[in-house]
């Protein structure tokens, strides 16, 4: 009997052995964040858009629209086999993940705005720019949308939950990932296609992400831009940013306490700081900030 069960035990080893690896699907990731969904619940660092409740227009809000796309284009990605988290507004730190999305509805004053439009952060990565191109593609395709591309803003990318010499609580700095606007509430035909043809619209984002992960290089992707040292956040009421490290140096900009910027490093009394964008150097003297390693926290998985 108990040879019958040893037999048995190498029978479905082998069985095991010589079943084809499952799809590599099976153990892609993704997240797929509602925007703005559960904001009353960022964290401390990320207070000042706890009010940042999005969009709305018609009696609808844009975290119910961002919401219900995300969780439809989780099914899609589920059922072939994508691991999919529907994330709130608060992302886990450091969330690794092999695609991040985080999905919007935008909102205009002037109604007659119509389009779409996909970014990624300042500090671009060859994943993510492949990310942004195969939703632009695939969400472009399902919404029959115009490509609204030259109203990116600013804020798209340098949106929090990339910004990972930032935020604790953003993606990790190898975690490919886009902003999605699929369009504007505050326009009818838009706001129909989001809340009407919601189901095709998540098929589109679903499909641009599959393109996307199936892209993948053999060696993969590039390593990603190193991210700087140290996190600085102003700790007086205004802290001069100046040209240079030293008060000779003209004073550039001024920034409020609680604004958190990306240290390069420490020289003497003045610290050096960086930004992704434009790559811009500014320094600030060291009383004004508080510093913390950035590199120093484990990425953790969910
Ligand atoms: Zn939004």
């Amino acid at each position: 009997m108990r040879r019958i069960f040893s037999y048995l035990a190498l029978f479905l080893l082998l069985l095991s052995l010589s079943l084809p690896q499952a799809a590599s699907a099976a153990t892609w990731r993704v997240g797929l964040q509602a925007g703005h969904w559960l904001s009353n619940e960022l964290p401390d660092e990320l207070s000042s858009l706890r009010n940042s409740t999005g969009a709305a227009a018609a009696g609808i809000r844009e975290a119910q629209v961002n919401l219900d796309i995300a969780q439809r284009a989780a099914v899609y990605l589920r059922n072939v086999g994508v691991e999919v988290d529907v994330l709130p507004a608060t992302v886990p730190p450091a969330y690794r993940a092999d695609a991040f999305v985080s999905i919007h509805a935008d909102g205009n004053a002037n109604t007659r705005l119509r389009g779409f439009k996909v970014a990624t952060q300042w500090r671009e990565w060859e994943a993510g720019v492949a990310l942004v191109n195969a939703l632009r593609q695939d969400y472009g395709k399902a919404s029959g949308l115009a490509w609204d591309g030259g109203r990116i803003t600013s804020g798209m990318r340098g949106y929090y939950a990339f910004s990972s010499g930032c935020f604790r609580h953003s993606i990790a700095n190898d975690t490919p990932g886009a902003i999605l606007e699929m369009g504007y509430l505050t326009n009818p035909s838009d706001r129909t296609l989001m809340t009407k043809e919601a189901d095709r619209l998540a098929r589109g984002v679903a499909d641009g992400v599959l393109r996307f992960l199936r892209s993948k290089p053999a060696n993969g992707w590039p390593a990603p831009p190193a991210l700087p040292n140290f996190r600085a956040t102003v700790i007086v009421a205004s802290a001069n940013l100046r040209s240079g490290p030293g008060i000779n140096y003209p004073v550039v900009r001024r920034v409020q306490r609680g604004r958190v910027l990306m240290a390069e490093s420490i020289e003497g009394e003045w610290v050096k700081l960086t930004s992704f964008r434009g790559n811009q150097i500014r320094w600030a003297h060291r009383d004004n900030l508080k510093l913390e390693r950035i590199n120093d926290e484990q990425p953790q998985d969910s």
